[in-house]
């Protein structure tokens, strides 16, 4: 193991999930976001975990090799795919048993034919476009295109679901347009009900609206960033408490003094305003620390926060551990002291560093590269 790692804490995971079936209710469905490898977390470890603990009805993912992996890890519950499979990828979610989202008649056909030629009934889900505008039928096709699927005899509708923009926000034409898209979503949903359709299971719900909008819940919700523990935005409502999942972390390399006036790293772009101590961080870029950080990151070793000095490198970067190398009157920092680079709360949350970026904490976690090794934590729980 080396000195950067990402730990994984699967018990904040679950109390996480805990905390969102109390908010939309345990009659509720639930479909955990794991695409993306689980916004950068590793997913398998945490779909067992889920699974096992029966806190998730679905697994949500993005690609269809997300999929594939998933499968051949041995996850054997539902799976949705949130976006439009490539013509050449959709024998495999047959072979995986992967369910689609689905979103105009060219594609649905596609996947009929593929189902008839096997002799086989596939489930889809129909996406509505109620104002992403990034996949989705029209609202007014949506009640033909569920009647073809319902008519095929290749095809089975398992649901409806739509998603939104802007669900996150509390500005109030953002709430205005998310209100909007659920009175749309129902009276459409409503619309194909009364058809005499079997609409199968109907979510729109993501970490924003499951926040905000307990209208939006309907008889499943599709959680991403917040079962992560991170809120969809730093100005998000947070009606529900939630435990950080991951700790970027890693050991300090090197210590050295550096006296007023010396500039450090790439570009010489930080200069010691005193004589200060410098802490070298064997983690870069290339691990997933961002190099917006360069100057301005807060790391927290010890239980105080200091600052990164210089530009982030590749591999590695520079604090400033001040004067006293630590805090006056406590033991200097030494060599091998942790470094918390994002996690936990606060100075050094992942939130934290991504407003330093200009960026959202979901853009922070996905970059965790592969070289950093993922460490899960459980305790020992179950008899
Ligand atoms: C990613 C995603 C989600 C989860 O979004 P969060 O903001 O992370 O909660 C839900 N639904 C769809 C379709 C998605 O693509």
């Amino acid at each position: 193991m080396g000195s950067t790692n990402a730990i994984i804490n699967i018990d904040n995971f679950l109390f996480n999930l805990e905390k969102i079936k109390e908010r939309v209710g345990k009659e509720r469905k639930v479909c955990i976001a794991v695409k993306a490898d689980g916004y950068g977390h590793g997913a398998f470890p945490l779909v067992k975990a889920a699974l096992e603990e029966n806190l998730t009805d679905f697994c949500g993912i993005a690609t269809v090799n997300e999929g594939v992996i998933l499968r051949n890890d041995g996850v054997k519950s539902d799976i949705l795919l949130f976006s439009l499979a490539a013509p050449e990828d959709i024998p495999d979610i047959f072979d995986y048993s992967i369910t689609p989202f689905t979103a105009d008649i060219s594609y649905i056909k596609k996947i009929e034919a593929e189902a008839s030629n096997r002799s086989a009934k596939k489930e889809i889900h129909l996406k509505i476009d109620t104002g992403m505008m990034r996949i989705g039928c029209r609202p007014e096709e949506a009640l033909s295109l569920a009647q073809y699927i319902t008519e095929s005899k290749n095809l089975t509708l398992g649901g409806i679901c739509t998603h939104f923009p802007v669900s996150d926000s509390n500005i109030k034409e953002d709430i205005a347009f998310t209100t909007y898209q659920i009175a749309l979503f129902r009276k459409t949903v409503d619309n194909i009900k009364n058809s005499g359709i079997d609409a199968g299971i109907i979510h729109a719900a993501n970490s924003g609206a499951i926040l905000r909008y307990p209208e939006s819940f309907f008889d499943m919700v599709r959680p991403g960033i917040i079962i992560y523990g991170s809120y969809p935005d730093a100005e998000a409502e947070k009606v529900i408490k939630i435990k950080p999942v991951m700790s970027f972390e890693s050991k300090i390399t090197f210590i050295k003094k550096i006296k007023k006036g010396g500039k450090v790293s790439y570009g010489l772009t930080w200069q010691a305003k005193e004589d200060t101590w410098i802490a070298t961080i064997p983690a870069g870029y290339a691990d997933g620390y961002n190099r917006h950080l360069s100057n301005k990151g807060k790391v927290e070793i010890g239980n105080n926060i200091y600052t990164v000095a210089g530009r982030i490198c590749m591999d590695q970067f520079l604090v400033d551990l001040g004067s006293y190398c630590g805090k006056k009157g406590e033991e200097p920092i030494k060599i091998g002291d942790k470094a918390v680079l994002y996690g936990g709360t606060g100075d050094s949350s992942c939130q934290s560093a991504a407003t330093l970026c200009g960026t959202i904490p979901y853009e922070l976690y996905c970059s965790i590269n592969k070289r950093v090794p993922r460490i899960y934590l459980r305790k020992e729980t179950k008899s």
